[in-house]
């Protein structure tokens, strides 16, 4: 094979955000051969450099039961308490061993690190531009090796064991060859590219991985909610090329536009800062305004907590609808998710197998978002939960995964499996002619991004939707022509998309009720009895099989507890 790159190492971390690289630090601390790849750059891709918070529980001062309590309210009472625990026990030791790198985090009046302590929110605040590089330098340090912009694609498998990984470079799409005996999956969230939201390289691809070679999905029907308006869908305040907060930018109307082509000299603006008076005022800009059907402004603030509002705003209570769900839609109103396919943060994932973030499948563990860990639930319940639970199954995954790895061996891989592996990753480069993977990822956000597929469902539009994506899914995908190396990432990206948007519709049609950030119309109250459960999908001789997780009595729903968010009958 040309230009064929091989590595062998004990433990293979992919994805290095902050799951990544603290399983590849705990890793390396533990002895072992690490290498950690990722198909951007490790410090500035994924979802970890944009997280401000860092949920840090305090024993010493702060009540467990009350936010156990809280979550367990928040996250609509199918939140995984162990998982809570484990994040809460934990969080110290990561916050500190993070002080210890030399994260800079916000200070107090008192000259202490800034820790917010509201609800169930106990957070403090890292300097997000400084702490990725922070931690790249650090996985180095340790002597871990890490590798850039390699896109890993397949997991590789000999007698039903995980023993490395397949990829290519994604600036020439050469071929690599990592060997190892764990791989701890650490890939992040899965959506569909949306444009407004930075997760456009999170495409499901480890959760996808996992799925092909046997792993169970859990979490898919529960929806990240982070809002878009009718009136600017692909926009919710944040760029994502700056990452401030503020409106996008005003197209003038067309006969105010400047006429195409270079201004003539005398026209151009001078050069250097434009004086005082001309600079826009300091301050933070507008946030976009989001209104419901009779035009009243409807405050986002807690949108997090579902305070999505879609056809009737009364004001009393996070979520209200009708019943069946129905109403007017009028601009303005909240269309989509900002992080179109994305689920609720530690809800969606390779569902784990006990605590040590192992997986069903041999040799292979999870970490960070792509591990279904249920810790916050059916929505997402306090800032700051997400990061630092990345942090802590990051930090467990590379203490067992380093741990086993001392005591097994490596596998032999017979040549033929990694031929047959490759045969199938070029061949949309090979393939003669066919689709643009940009015109089928069009087609896949077209079906799963509009408010009505994603968020508000139905039967009817779910089995709909379901059967064009399983139409893309067997006869578009197979189909994909990639003219070069960009090219062939996005169409092995949108295989991802395309197979985890199976999964999503199908997750949500199993759940015949509403719960958290899952709402069906058709069946617009929770069912108890019926689904305190988690729901995962598993492919068995190519076929999903879905199945439902019952949740221990006492995580569940107890007569008499409270609610966070209500399904009101009007
Ligand atoms: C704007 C924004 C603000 C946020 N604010 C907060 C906050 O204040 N508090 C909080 O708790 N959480 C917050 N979050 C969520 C939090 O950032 C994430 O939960 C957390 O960073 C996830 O870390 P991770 O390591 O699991 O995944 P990520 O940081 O997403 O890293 C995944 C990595 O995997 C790599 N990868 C993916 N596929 C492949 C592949 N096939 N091959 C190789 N590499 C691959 C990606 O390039 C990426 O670098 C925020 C998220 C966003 C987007």
């Amino acid at each position: 094979m040309q230009n064929l790159q091989t590595y062998t190492t004990d433990v293979l971390v992919v994805g290095g955000g902050m799951a990544g690289c603290f399983a590849a630090i705990a890793a390396r601390e533990n002895d072992c051969d690490v290498i950690l790849v990722d198909k951007g750059y490790v410090s500035s891709s994924g979802q970890t450099p944009f997280a401000g918070t860092l949920l840090v529980f305090d024993p010493e001062k702060d009540d467990r039961q009350e936010t156990i309590n809280y979550v367990r309210k928040t996250g609509d009472y199918v939140v995984n308490v162990d998982w809570l625990n484990i994040t809460m026990d934990r969080s110290m030791e990561c916050y500190l061993q993070m002080k210890s790198y030399g994260v800079p985090f916000a200070k107090g009046a008192d000259g202490q690190d800034r820790r917010m302590k509201e609800d169930g929110a106990r957070a403090v605040f890292p300097d997000n531009l400084k702490f990725p590089q922070i931690l790249r330098k650090k996985v180095l340090e340790t002597g871990a090796t890490i590798l850039d912009r390699i896109m890993v694609v397949e997991l590789i498998m000999q007698d039903d064991e995980v023993c490395g990984v397949v990829g290519i470079t994604v600036s020439d799409a050469y071929p690599v060859v990592i060997k190892a005996k764990k791989v701890i999956l650490c890939t992040g969230a899965s959506a569909f590219k949306p444009p407004s939201w930075p997760v456009s390289n999170l495409t499901g691809d480890g959760d996808m991985m996992a799925y092909r070679v046997g792993a169970s999905i859990t979490g898919k029907e529960f929806v990240d909610t982070h809002g878009t308006s009718s009136t600017n869908p692909y926009y919710m305040g944040r760029n994502p090329l700056k990452g401030h907060m503020g409106p996008p930018p005003e197209r003038p109307p067309h006969g105010d536009r400047p006429p195409m082509g270079h201004p003539p000299n005398g026209d151009k603006p001078p050069m250097g800062h434009p004086p005082h008076g001309d600079r826009p005022p300091h301050g933070k800009p507008p946030r976009p305004r989001f209104t419901n059907a009779l035009g009243e402004e409807v405050n986002i603030a807690g949108h997090l907590n579902l305070g999505i509002e879609f056809e009737i705003h009364k004001g009393n209570g996070p979520m209200v609808l009708p019943k069946g769900g129905r109403g007017p839609i009028a601009g303005g109103e909240l269309v989509s998710c900002a992080s179109s396919g994305m689920s609720t943060h530690k809800a969606e994932g390779i569902l784990p197998m006990g605590l040590d973030c192992s997986t069903e499948i041999q040799n292979l563990y999870a970490a960070g978002d792509s591990l279904g860990t249920m810790t916050t639930g059916a929505a997402y319940a306090t800032i700051g939960l997400a990061h630092m639970g990345s942090a802590v199954t990051g930090k467990i995954a590379g203490e067992n995964a380093s741990q086993t790895a001392k005591t097994s061996a490596h596998k032999q891989v017979a040549d033929d499996t990694i031929t047959t592996l490759f045969d199938k990753i070029y061949a949309p480069l090979n393939r003669a002619g066919g689709f643009s993977p940009r015109w089928v990822i069009n087609l896949l956000q077209n079906l799963t991004m509009p408010y009505f597929n994603l968020i508000i469902k139905e039967e009817t539009r779910l089995k709909s939707i379901l059967s064009q994506v399983r139409y893309l899914k067997t006869d578009v995908v197979p189909k994909i022509k990639a003219s070069d190396a960009h090219e062939l990432r996005l169409a092995l990206e949108t295989a991802n998309m395309v197979s985890n948007a199976e999964i999503k519709i199908c997750a949500s049609l199993e759940r015949c009720e509403s719960r958290g950030t899952h709402f069906r119309e058709d069946y617009p109250f929770r069912d108890e009895q019926n689904f305190s459960t988690w729901i995962s999908c598993k492919q068995i001789d190519g076929e999903m099989q879905i199945s439902k997780h019952p949740i221990p009595s006492d995580w569940a729903w107890q007569e008499g507890e409270p609610r966070f968010v209500t399904f009101e009958e009007v």
